[in-house]
């Protein structure tokens, strides 16, 4: 089975029945292919679909000249390069999806804290930025990433290396701590962060999966706090995401390679050797 699950390109053949495509359109693929008429598609729920495949991960993926997907898959692009805009066809579409969830829950005033400032969450900061009027804080271990994050529209930067953070929020907040927390890395340490930060009724939400959840029953019950997971995003959430990029909201460091060069670019993955997001192109 072929790689390559993040994928954008130009149709270069349609079936009988393909109505919204044509020959030639640039398109971006929603990650999974969908059956469209389960009840979780119904619901527009299609990372739930009963009969999905998902190319690059079941089926074969995009790291090959050609790439299978289905209608319901698509995203036409009117303006925007396929090149450009690849990695937001999973990396992008999660961030964006743990965002939207914390921004229904996020009023002006509150506060929100996005933990891990790498590949998705300088994106997940980029979102809350355009969709939300809360004061952003930042957390990562490293003062370069924070450094991004500030470009991405962080308030505030916390290197948790050096601060507590639950004394920064505490302060930052006249102690009453952050209504969401976007957890880009799920380890042991970060998933602690919830119960330390959160207003009463918080959403710790959990995007990485570095690690473990240990907490006490009695932590959720007292401060009516969740955990919340996330699973890559439906497919208006991408179209959405798209309209972001298109009005430059969203921006994503992308460099490109042949697909000749992709064992060198895989170690060099390997070896966090590659800034922003790696493309291939056939
Ligand atoms: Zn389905």
């Amino acid at each position: 089975m072929r790689l390559g699950h993040e994928n954008a390109g130009t149709v270069v053949e349609v079936g009988d029945e393909v109505s919204t495509v044509d020959v030639g359109d640039s398109v971006l693929c929603h990650p999974v292919i969908t059956c469209g008429v389960c009840r979780p598609c119904r619901l527009g729920e299609d990372m739930y679909c009963e009969n999905v495949s998902f190319p690059g991960l079941t089926t074969d993926g995009g790291f090959a000249e050609y790439l299978r997907t289905g209608e319901r898959s698509v995203i036409k692009l009117e303006s925007i390069d396929p090149v450009e805009i690849a990695p937001h066809a999973d990396a992008g579409i999660t961030a964006y999806h743990a965002a939207k969830k914390a921004v229904d829950e996020l009023v002006p005033g509150d506060a929100c804290v996005v933990v891990g400032i790498g590949r998705l969450g300088h994106i997940g900061l980029q979102v809350l930025d355009a969709m939300s009027a809360a004061d952003l804080v930042a957390v990562d271990i490293k003062d370069e990433p924070l450094e991004l994050a500030e470009d991405c529209g962080a308030d505030y930067a916390v290197n948790s290396s050096e601060d507590d953070v639950a004394s920064v929020v505490d302060d930052l907040t006249d102690g009453e701590g952050v209504s969401q927390v976007l957890d880009f890395v799920g380890s042991d340490e970060t998933t602690a962060l919830g119960p330390d930060v959160l207003a009463p009724g918080g959403d710790h939400h959990v995007i990485g999966y570095g690690g473990h959840v240990h907490e006490p029953a009695q932590t959720l019950v007292d401060g009516e706090m969740s955990y919340r997971g996330t699973l890559v995003g439906t497919y208006p959430e991408l179209q959405e995401l798209v309209a972001l990029v298109d009005d430059g909201a969203v921006e994503l460091e992308t460099s490109t390679y042949s697909l000749d060069e992709i064992n060198t670019v895989a170690e060099r993955l390997e070896h966090g050797e590659i800034e922003g997001r790696a493309v291939i192109t056939p």
